[in-house]
């Protein structure tokens, strides 16, 4: 999200639920033709170069909208986390080497819970209905319960979440050894626009990622304003102009500038929004003066500013792709989140 507000402020269009459906070369550019998931309206778009960093459906992109006869393959592997009430009292992360050779971590989460994860299992269906199964519920119980005091229970778990890593299939035997670096595939025929293909990846690594796909693309692109090769390194975030590791402080004076904010408040607006936190704090000195209060601390000054600048459209989208906000939320209360989204954005009865 950062990332795409970031590009956005230095001109990029952003498009969220817009679909590439075919793309073809025509007088050394590359011609798309694109849907609207909201609006179902279709539009054309001109670029000299393409990036398929499609993820999980990179192939699918390659060799359907694209019509490429490349033979890279994707290897898709299940990842499953579970979300239990807290296990331990401290702010420290348990890495624990399970028996199968795999090791599996449990994290704080959002205050009052834990993290568990993750597994590995190759998966053969569509990546967006990717969901965990009771198998890997259970394979993570049995491992954290190998260590912690009191087992871990499947009755325990309160939430979970699935991924699907697009890992370059290298015919690796086993789902766990397949290569977690990324690879990329280059298209580049003389004299036409070129298409570049990035498999697998980390977040971790993405702008090592990004700086290495312009270096393969350079002399296709306008470089960047200014801007030197790897000029990336020193850059923040939207809201990241403070110091590292400086959250708490930057919680303490959200407290002197918004005294109604409860410390956990204060501090969940700092990791989640930085500095940017102040677009919607504003001069609030009571919680009426944000609006709506949702409960969780979700306010709805918040949810309009998700709605104005993170592309946010539904409740899903404030309560667990933005934030994990739904996790300390009652069914009513979340009800409440999608019906108030929906008459804001014009949708309600
Ligand atoms: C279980 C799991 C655990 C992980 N753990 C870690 C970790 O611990 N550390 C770490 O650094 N990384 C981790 N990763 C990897 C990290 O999540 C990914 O590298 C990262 O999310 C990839 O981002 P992306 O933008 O490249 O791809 P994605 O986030 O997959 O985005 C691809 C986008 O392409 C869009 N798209 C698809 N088809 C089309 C089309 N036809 N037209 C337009 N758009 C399209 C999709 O809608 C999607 O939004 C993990 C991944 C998984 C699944």
């Amino acid at each position: 999200m950062l990332n795409a507000r970031d590009a956005a402020a230095r001109g990029a269009a952003i498009a969220t639920r817009t679909k590439v459906t075919s793309a073809r070369r025509e007088g050394g550019l590359w011609v798309l033709d694109q849907t609207c998931g909201r609006s179902g309206s279709a539009s054309t778009i001109r670029t000299r170069a393409l990036v398929n960093a499609a993820g999980p459906w990179v192939a699918e992109v390659l060799t359907g909208a694209l019509r490429s006869n490349s033979k890279a393959r994707v290897r898709q592997v299940q990842g499953s986390h579970i979300i239990v009430p807290k296990l331990f009292d401290h702010d420290r992360a348990y890495i624990f080497q399970n028996a199968d050779g795999r090791i599996i971590f449990a994290i704080p989460y959002e205050e009052d819970f834990t993290l568990i994860g993750t597994t590995d299992q190759d998966y053969h269906a569509d990546p967006a209905k990717v969901a965990i199964t009771p198998a890997e519920i259970d394979y993570l119980c049995a491992a954290a319960s190998e260590y912690f005091a009191r087992p871990v229970m499947p009755r325990d778990v309160v939430w979970t979440y699935s991924g699907v890593r697009p890992l370059y299939d290298d015919g690796a035997s086993e789902a766990k050894a397949a290569t977690r670096d990324y690879v990329f595939e280059m298209e580049a025929p003389t004299g036409e626009a070129p298409l570049l293909s990035i498999f697998g990846g980390k977040i971790t690594t993405y702008r090592r990622l990004a700086e290495e796909a312009l270096e393969r693309l350079h002399g296709t692109l306008a470089q960047t304003a200014g801007k030197a090769a790897g000029w990336t390194a020193q850059e923040v975030l939207p809201g990241g102009a403070f110091h590292a590791g400086g959250t708490s402080d930057l919680a303490d004076a959200f407290r002197r500038e918004h005294p109604f904010l409860a410390p956990a408040e204060a501090l969940r607006l700092a990791r989640s929004y930085g500095l940017d936190a102040r677009a919607w704090l504003g001069t609030a000195q009571t919680r009426a003066d944000l609006g709506r209060d949702f409960g969780a601390g979700l306010s709805e000054a918040e949810i309009r500013y998700l709605m104005a600048y993170e592309w946010a459209e539904n409740a899903d989208d404030v309560l667990w792709r933005r934030s994990k906000l739904g996790l300390h939320m009652t069914a009513a209360e979340r009800d409440a989140v999608r019906h108030a989204m929906d008459e804001w954005s014009g949708k309600g009865a």
